[in-house]
């Protein structure tokens, strides 16, 4: 793909506490829409409306015909503005799409639209050295005039930014404690391995009952034992073992993580660990597990420290006090560092949108 926005002056960047940024919403000047209307796509433009007009009988409202995807656009060490396997989204996308029925923006459509979004909000991309970035998020929803149960007569491609920090208020150092659901969240045939927002409002009420444990984060095991490990709220889970091998869940129910993909790629290369796709059996292989983090572009790698059961009892693991020499946090940092182009990039995963 190079596509190439056309060359902007960008504008100066607004004075932010960007080290105290969290993972909120703070809005920018500028978003990008297109809208898919008898059988085709527009070209889309740059808006600076943050609402969006919908009719009342939009799919996306009443049957939650709508997905999304999230990236980060990164300043590099050098100045180089950077987002991280891009491609990828698209593809994501696609798929989700096609699950739900949806028209997915082309290749060209999704990149104009990345690269206006980061180029126009220049003024709250994160600095290089902040440990922030711009969060992006694009959304493909149906909309129009509807009732009944079916595809959406139109729809609606959005992607906003905003500037965000570290997702788990932890950081990427402190390890986190997972709190282990009591409700399934996704079916094995359903749609789990598809970013659509209906996979997150049936956890949401998970969401809220960690907090009574001072959890981070919840994790499912698979809605048909609950005793195969599947993934945390918005992150895949990766499981470093005694026998210095890292396997990561195998199941149709699990969102596709780009992050995890990565991050195996980089154990296995870079670190000589031994990398598997499998399931994995929480209770039965608990002893042999050194240590597990969450994996996303949210969350980075972020290590476990604690998980807690359904009925209140805990499980610690290795790096709750040995964070020095902790697997998970060396393959967090080559991560941040090929992202952030201070080491090399030599699997080619930053896609440069400026210069
Ligand atoms: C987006 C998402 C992830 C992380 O995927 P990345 O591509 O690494 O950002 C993991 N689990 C769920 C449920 C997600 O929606």
């Amino acid at each position: 793909m190079n596509y190439k926005a056309k060359p902007t002056n960008l504008p100066p960047k607004k004075n932010l506490n960007w080290q105290k940024l969290g993972f909120d919403y703070k809005k920018c000047d500028y978003r990008f829409q297109a809208r898919w209307k008898n059988g085709q796509w527009d070209d889309g433009q740059i808006c600076t409306d943050e609402f969006i007009n919908l009719h009342e009988g939009s799919t996306a409202i009443h049957y939650a015909q709508q997905c999304f995807e999230g990236l980060k656009a990164k300043t590099a060490k050098d100045g180089r503005i950077l987002l991280f396997r891009p491609s990828l989204n698209w593809e994501r996308m696609k798929t989700t799409a096609k699950r739900l029925m949806m028209p997915a923006p082309s290749k060209e459509l999704f990149f104009k639209g990345l690269h206006e979004t980061v180029l126009r909000n220049y003024d709250l991309l994160p600095p290089f050295g902040h440990g922030a970035s711009l969060y992006l998020r694009p959304l493909l929803i149906g909309v129009g005039s509807n009732l009944g149960i079916r595809k959406a007569p139109e729809y609606i491609f959005r992607i906003f930014a905003s500037p965000v920090g570290p997702y788990y208020k932890k950081g990427q150092v402190i390890p986190i404690t997972l709190k282990i659901s009591d409700n399934d969240r996704v079916a094995p045939s359903g749609i789990g391995a598809y970013k659509a927002g209906a996979n997150y409002i049936a956890g949401l009420q998970e969401q809220y009952q960690i907090k009574k444990n001072n959890a981070d984060d919840v994790l499912f095991l698979d809605p048909l034992h609950h005793k195969y490990l599947e993934e945390a709220g918005a992150a895949n889970i990766i499981v470093y073992f005694k026998n210095n091998t890292i396997a990561t869940p195998k199941a149709s129910t699990i969102l596709p993580s780009i992050t995890r993909k990565s991050a195996m790629t980089i154990a296995s290369d870079m670190l000589n660990i031994k990398t598997e796709v499998r399931q994995i059996d929480f209770y039965q292989e608990l002893p042999n597990i050194l240590e597990l983090a969450n994996c996303g572009t949210a969350a980075v790698v972020s290590p476990i420290g604690r998980i807690i059961d359904v009925d209140g009892k805990h499980y610690d693991f290795h790096h709750q006090d040995q964070s020095k020499d902790s697997i998970m946090i060396k393959l967090g940092e080559i991560l941040n560092n090929i992202q952030l182009g201070i080491i090399e990039d030599s699997y080619d995963w930053n896609y440069q949108i400026y210069p």
